[in-house]
């Protein structure tokens, strides 16, 4: 299971709206085969590790099947995995997580089991939400999970009045960001940051095929006609007039099946998604950098979190807090 977890991250900022899912078979205690959904459209991770098997000439009956997330047995874009596992022969299957939305992708685990198959669940089954923490959120409440990132000086201050707008932090700590843009929905700022940085809010470090997202919140109308957002072609939702608070426009990204919303933003926007109490995850990144004219934010992040994690982009130290 461990390794369906592994394999499942491949998936990672390519499967969106879909959770992430990986598939290992193993027959007579080896693994013969592995599959993850790779991308939207693309194979469910069981039929891809069916597919890998024949590939490689094992025949998949009495084999066990580890699976990250209960078997759909619905007609999606691709037929029921259920099915697909019937038909290899697959003897026993051992889940991590249940599917949040039996209802919609219907229950695989008692199909399976009245077809005779022995079905264990639960197996790693923390490790499991942990990697599809933004789908079931997305799936209990109908909104994205709310990831707030933003960088500091060695004092705390977000920002040097003495330059002109410009990134202080690290190459190596950009391209973190780029990846975690990657992996998110949706990115979001206010007007302020529009208006002073000009920001494509694009992933460009990384990989991709698919860009999130770009949402400017402008109640009053002020950003330039010209902002990159507006003209370079990729989708950008300007809430201006139609702007009706953080409440509604949560449920209009959930509507969207946007699952992870990154802020971007300054401490003004990210102040009213704190003090609204809507921020799931709050990503601090330090830099040693020290600005001349600072612009000190203290967001009380330890009252408001109490989960703490510390890591490194680059040269730069990263605080993660969570709920
Ligand atoms: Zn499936």
């Amino acid at each position: 299971m461990r390794r369906a977890l592994e394999v499942a991250e491949k998936g990672r900022g390519r499967v969106r709206p879909n959770p992430l899912v990986g598939c290992v078979l193993v027959k007579d205690g080896v693994v013969i085969a592995e599959g993850w959904h790779d991308h939207l459209g693309g194979l469910h991770a069981e039929q891809m590790a069916i597919h890998d098997a024949e590939e490689k000439g094992h025949n998949t009956n009495g084999a066990i099947a580890y699976i990250t997330l209960e078997p759909c047995n619905h007609f999606g874009r691709t037929p029921p995995c259920t099915e697909a596992l019937l038909w290899a022969g697959i003897s026993e299957v051992i889940v991590a997580h249940k599917d949040p939305n039996p209802l919609v992708r219907g229950d695989g685990i008692s199909v399976l089991k009245e077809a005779g198959i022995k079905v264990e669940n639960g197996l790693l089954e923390a490790e499991a939400a942990i990697q599809m923490r933004e789908f079931l959120h997305w799936c209990k409440y109908r909104r994205p999970f709310v990831t707030v990132k933003i960088a500091t000086d060695a004092n705390g201050s977000v920002d040097d009045l003495s330059e002109e707008a410009g990134r202080f932090t690290s190459e190596d700590c950009l391209i973190k960001v780029h990846e975690l843009r990657k992996d998110c929905g949706a990115i979001l700022v206010g007007s302020n940051t529009v208006i002073r940085d000009d920001p494509s809010l694009t992933v460009r470090l990384v990989e991709t095929d698919r860009q999130p997202l770009r949402v400017v919140i402008d109640p009053n109308n002020r950003i330039p006609a010209d902002s990159k957002i507006l003209n370079d072609g990729f989708g950008t939702r300007h809430l201006s007039d139609d702007f009706r608070g953080l409440d509604a426009m949560l449920d209009m990204l959930g509507d969207l099946e946007i699952q992870r919303l990154l802020v971007e933003g300054g401490p003004t926007t990210i102040n009213h998604f704190l003090q609204q109490n809507l921020v799931d995850e709050f990503i601090l990144v330090e830099s040693d950098v020290q600005h001349s004219i600072p612009v000190i934010a203290d967001f009380d992040l330890s009252s408001r979190f109490s989960n703490k994690t510390q890591t490194n982009w680059g040269s730069e130290s990263v605080t993660i807090y969570s709920r």
